[in-house]
């Protein structure tokens, strides 16, 4: 249902006209949602219920906020947003950009390079235009899994993370190790094996800690858990991964794989909310 209205309106307005009344439309729509049982903590309105998509995401009617959204912004209220900080978003959110575009306190800038998000900048992620150690906190969320040069990526989020910065990355994650071949190629491919036609790989949680540190970062793996039908329609189960550089003198290696690196165990560390 809601995918078919999201499709019609689509059809019928133009992008630019949507991107400017988006909220008035939703707004609209939120009224036969309203309610006291349920809260998007991005937008902070009361639910009903969330709406529910045919792949089980719940989705707020309001702001449109996804349920990683809502994760990652009490992920971030919980002591990563200081003042003046100055923030990378890549290929945020519509919801979570209009929340930390509107806030006075960050330099926040938001980059995406297919021109399909709502960002002030178009960088390709594995050459950022932009000076070494530039930004506090880096938000990765849902990228990697598109780029072929991962770990030119990841060096690049080295490159432009400050010494005292956070990155928070995550991605859509398997058991056991990566999946990637390089032979599959076609969008019907890709759709196949990786699930989505414009993904080049599936990570697993330890496979992409395991390729961070390869990249010169320390790793945090926060592990979530909460219970079906929480307040805030978290995922029931969700990891997401915080980086920071690596201490000097470490010096993060160049892209070839036969480069030998130190490895340090990510650090997992569960979390359980009431
Ligand atoms: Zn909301």
């Amino acid at each position: 249902m809601y995918n078919s209205i999201k499709k019609t309106v689509k059809a019928i307005f133009p992008k630019s006209f949507l991107n400017k009344h988006e909220l008035t439309f939703r707004y609209l729509y939120y009224q036969f949602y309203r309610g006291r049982k349920f809260q998007c903590n991005i937008c902070t309105n009361g639910l009903r219920r969330f709406l529910r998509t045919k792949e089980g995401e719940r989705i707020c009617p309001c702001c449109g906020s996804l349920a990683r959204s809502r994760r990652l912004w009490d992920l971030l209220q919980s002591g990563y947003l200081r003042k003046n900080l100055k923030i990378l978003d890549f290929s945020p959110s519509r919801s979570l950009y209009r929340k930390l575009k509107r806030e006075k306190n960050y330099s926040y800038t938001a980059t995406d390079f297919s021109g399909e998000f709502l960002a002030d900048k178009q960088y390709d992620i594995t050459d950022l235009e932009l000076p070494d150690d530039s930004f506090d906190l880096i938000i990765c969320y849902h990228i990697l899994e598109h780029v072929e040069e991962d770990l030119k990526a990841m060096q690049e989020l080295y490159r432009v993370l400050k010494t005292s910065g956070v990155c928070i990355i995550q991605t859509p994650f398997k058991e056991g190790e990566i999946f990637e071949d390089p032979s599959i190629r076609t969008p019907e491919e890709r759709q196949k094996h990786y699930g989505q036609a414009d993904h080049v790989r599936i990570y697993s949680v330890g496979g992409l800690a395991k390729r961070l540190t390869m990249a010169g970062f320390q790793v945090e793996v926060k592990a979530f858990t909460e219970k079906p039908g929480n307040k805030n329609g978290f995922k029931e189960q969700e990891y997401v991964l915080v980086i920071q550089p690596d201490i000097p003198p470490f010096a993060p290696p160049q892209c070839e794989n036969s480069v030998q690196v130190p490895f340090h165990q990510p650090v997992f560390r569960g979390q359980q909310n009431p």
